[in-house]
C-alpha cells in the first residue's frame, strides 16, 4: 500500500549530494480541517508544509524551524508552519476575509518576505529572510539556500486537491557541506542529478512509493535510501501552557472576563483547539499551583 507522511532521506556520495524526499496526506488534511481556508490557502500552506519537512530533515540538533510567509500590503498577512526535527508540523495563517484572494505568490504577498527561522532547543536563534519575488515557493527557497548557506540547492514542491484527498510533497537535493570546496565535479554530478530531478512529476510523487519514484528518475545512479521518517501533524499547545500564559495576566481582570463570559477562554491560533478556565482555575492559576491534571470536578 502506498504510504504518505513519510520523509525519505537519499544520497548520492559519489556526487556528494544529499536529498530528501516527502509526501503528506494525513498530517495536511488534518491542518486544512482545522479552519475554513480559501484554496489559494491551502495550496500555500501544503507546499510550506511539505518544504518545512524537508528543512527540518537538515536540522542536525533538537529544535524547530518556522517558514513564515508575509506582507505589510496584501490581502494576506502571514502563513506560518513550524515544524520539529521528529517531524511535528503545524500551521497558521491571516488574510483578509473581506476580499477575494489573488493566486500568485507576488500578487498575495507584495513585497513579501520568506522568513526562515531556526530555534534549537539549545542556542542561538537564527532567521534568514529572503524576498518573495521569485513565481513560486520553490524558487525562493531556493534563493535562501544561496544566500544563507552558499549551498546550491534544489527545491520541487507539489499540491494536489482531488476528491476531497489533500496531497502535499516535495523534493530537495543540496549539494554536501564538506564538498562544496571542490566545484568542479560537485557542479557537475549536482547539475545531472537536479535535471533528472526536475522531470518529477506530480502524478508521480502522489501515485507511486518513494522508492520507486526516486528509482524511475534515478535508476541509471547510486543512490543510497534511507529508511523513512514519519511525519505528523501536532501542535505543541496544551491547557497547562494556556494557564502558565495567564499567569501574567491581573487576577482581577480574569475575574471580571469569567463574570462577563463565563470562562477565560483561550484559542489555539494553530489547532484552534480552545482551552476554558474558570475562577477556581484562575484562583489556582495566580496561586501558583494550578495543574491541568487535576481538574475540579465539575
Ligand atoms: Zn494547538
Amino acid at each position: 500500500m502506498l504510504k504518505f507522511d513519510q520523509l525519505h532521506k537519499f544520497l548520492f556520495s559519489e556526487y556528494g549530494v544529499r536529498g530528501e524526499i516527502v509526501t503528506l496526506n494525513q498530517s495536511y488534511t488534518q491542518v486544512l480541517e482545522a479552519y475554513e481556508y480559501p484554496p489559494f490557502i491551502q495550496l500555500l500552506i501544503g507546499e510550506l508544509m511539505a518544504a518545512t519537512s524537508l528543512l527540518t530533515a537538515t536540522l542536525k540538533f533538537e529544535g524547530d524551524i518556522a517558514l513564515q510567509l508575509q506582507s505589510q500590503q496584501g490581502p494576506v498577512k502571514y502563513v506560518v508552519v513550524n515544524g520539529t526535527n521528529t517531524q511535528h508540523l503545524r500551521a497558521i495563517a491571516r488574510w483578509d476575509e473581506t476580499q477575494a484572494l489573488p493566486d500568485t505568490l507576488m500578487e498575495a504577498f507584495p513585497n513579501g518576505t520568506l522568513a526562515i527561522t531556526i530555534t534549537p532547543n539549545k542556542g542561538e536563534r537564527y532567521q534568514g529572510i529572503v524576498a518573495l519575488d521569485k513565481p513560486t515557493l520553490a524558487e525562493c527557497i531556493e534563493q535562501y539556500f544561496q544566500h544563507s548557506e552558499q549551498l546550491p540547492t534544489q527545491v520541487l514542491l507539489h499540491t494536489s486537491q482531488a476528491n476531497n484527498a489533500h496531497f502535499a510533497g516535495g523534493m530537495l537535493l543540496q549539494v554536501l557541506p564538506a564538498s562544496s570546496d571542490n566545484t568542479d565535479t560537485t557542479d557537475s554530478g549536482f547539475e545531472h542529478v537536479t535535471t533528472l530531478a526536475a522531470t518529477l512529476t506530480k502524478d508521480e510523487l502522489f501515485s507511486l512509493p518513494a522508492e520507486q519514484v526516486l528509482y524511475r528518475l534515478f535508476n541509471q545512479e547510486r543512490v543510497e535510501v534511507f529508511p523513512a521518517l514519519p511525519v505528523i501533524f501536532k501542535c505543541t499547545c496544551s491547557k497547562q501552557r494556556s494557564a502558565n500564559a495567564l499567569a501574567s495576566i491581573a487576577k482581577a481582570e480574569l475575574l471580571e472576563i469569567i463574570e462577563e463570559e463565563g470562562a477565560v477562554k483561550i484559542d489555539c491560533q494553530y489547532c484552534h483547539q480552545q482551552y476554558q478556565f474558570d475562577a477556581i482555575d484562575v484562583e489556582l492559576i495566580h496561586q501558583g499551583t494550578y495543574s491541568s491534571q487535576e481538574q475540579p470536578l465539575q
